[in-house]
């Protein structure tokens, strides 16, 4: 959508609010089961700043999607210069059942790359649509993990926040920026007496590490196709045995930590509206692997004691918390899809990117790959450990294949989705017909400008 298209919704979007007495009640799409996604929407429809929330992409996640019905019926405490679309139940099917998964079994929190859930295509859409500079992604984590209750703890912190950690990401924030926006959501939320720290897991080794890179979340997935500043907001989930005055506690956590996100949408709003959108340039650098290596220092994490109840400081010395890009590419121009990979093309239609077909016979240089090796990877979802490629440039005519400018919003997407030596590329999805295949040329094409 272009910047004349995106007003141009924004002034419908605008008017319809201002037609209607309450703003409750747009529906921006159905779930398999034909259940309504419903948005309201919040604050001065004139507000320069648009933070979408969504809750519920889990169904079992109660408080979340209480949390976020908390902030329509009362919202915007300090909050200035902000509108928000809140989306209380983006898995009614889910939640319905109390099932995580959505009814084809589909985690819609890992579904934002392949877009396989009618649910998702609908939240992506409407992303494209309105445009949000925050999104904040409401969900509720597990305050018993069997491994850490064996070594006698149990989760401690009401709420856990985190910003995208995919290495490709290009936000309107600086990293400090993000930084601060972290640590003063955690200072409102210590100042009312809830404890909150940076998302980590800790794994039954004892290893500690931020959040995922990949790309399949709402929290990396829309940041990098969008280039929004996502927010994840986890608030602890009791077990039953604690009733309901601790889920209250969450709520109530989760409620503040959200007010708290409005109010610095709001103070960051000029940094926030100047962002490109991720849009790409020819040559621009894209990391498209990394790691996460040891950190300097040791992470002391909070934990409750499951005998004395008793709060206590545990120190993990093996901390990965240092981010390592391994392998980047610089851009081409475009990326050439071969029309005949309708299921591929399909896809990056459903997220929405720019493209055209080719008409003419006129030979342009592009880069091919070929795949010399390949160390198959273990299953679908999974990118081969090792691949060998060799690349030759040449002129060559594109008829036949539909072209993905990378100057467009989510360019640098493209690359993270389609190069071959991606971590996260699309070739891991069998159903896209996108195998990486040992002596044969990668079906897709680098085009080169000039
Ligand atoms: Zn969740």
């Amino acid at each position: 959508m272009t910047a004349v298209e995106a007003n141009k919704f924004q002034r419908r979007q605008t008017s319809r609010i201002e037609s209607t007495e309450r703003r409750a009640g747009d529906i921006i799409g159905w779930s398999k089961e034909n259940s309504p996604l419903v948005l309201t929407w919040l604050g001065d429809s004139s507000a320069a700043v648009r933070v979408f929330v969504i809750a519920g992409q889990h169904g079992d996640e109660v408080q979340g999607r209480q949390a976020a019905a908390r902030l329509i019926a009362s919202y915007g405490q300090g909050v200035r210069g902000v509108q928000a679309a809140v989306l209380t139940n983006a898995n009614p099917d889910g939640a319905l059942r109390n099932t995580r998964m959505n009814t084809d079994g589909i985690d819609l929190n890992r579904d934002h790359q392949s877009l396989r859930s009618v649910e998702m295509q609908f939240i992506h859409r409407f992303v494209r649509q309105w445009r949000p500079h925050v999104i904040v992604d409401v969900h509720n984590y597990p305050s018993r993990r069997r491994h850490l209750v064996e070594r006698g703890l149990v989760a401690h912190h009401d709420v856990l926040v985190d910003v995208p950690t995919h290495p490709a990401i290009k936000l309107a924030l600086s990293e400090e920026q993000r930084d601060e926006f972290l640590t003063t959501i955690r200072e409102e939320l210590k100042s009312e007496g809830y404890e909150s720290e940076r998302y980590v897991l800790v794994s039954p080794a004892g290893r500690v590490r931020h959040s995922t890179t990949d790309v399949v979340d709402a929290r990396n997935g829309l940041a990098l196709r969008y280039g929004a500043l996502t927010v994840l907001l986890e608030g602890r989930a009791p077990i039953r045995k604690e009733g309901a005055v601790a889920a209250e506690r969450t709520i109530v956590a989760q409620h503040l930590a959200l007010n708290s996100i409005l109010k610095l949408a709001g103070q960051f709003g000029e940094t926030l509206i100047g962002n490109s959108g991720s849009i790409g340039r020819e040559s621009e650098i894209v990391p498209v692997r990394c790691c996460y290596r040891l950190a300097e220092n040791a992470l002391a994490l909070k934990f409750r004691d499951v005998k004395t109840s008793d709060v206590r400081e545990v120190v993990f010395p093996e901390f990965r918390g240092r981010l390592k890009v391994t392998r980047q590419i610089a851009l081409p121009a475009a990326y050439a899809v071969p029309l005949a990979n309708r299921e591929l093309i399909e896809l990056l239609k459903l997220h929405g990117f720019a493209h055209h077909i080719a008409n003419s016979q006129e030979a342009v240089r592009i880069e091919r790959y070929f795949i010399e090796s390949v160390t198959a990877a273990p299953c679908d979802g999974q990118t081969p450990k090792r691949i060998s490629l060799k690349t030759n440039q040449s002129l060559a005519p594109l008829d036949g294949y539909a072209i993905f400018p990378i100057t467009q919003t989510g360019g640098r997407a493209l690359a993270v989705f389609l190069e071959p030596k991606s971590n996260y590329g699309l070739h891991r999805y069998g159903e896209l017909n996108l195998p990486l295949l040992a002596d044969s040329f990668y079906p897709i094409l680098r085009v080169l400008a000039g």
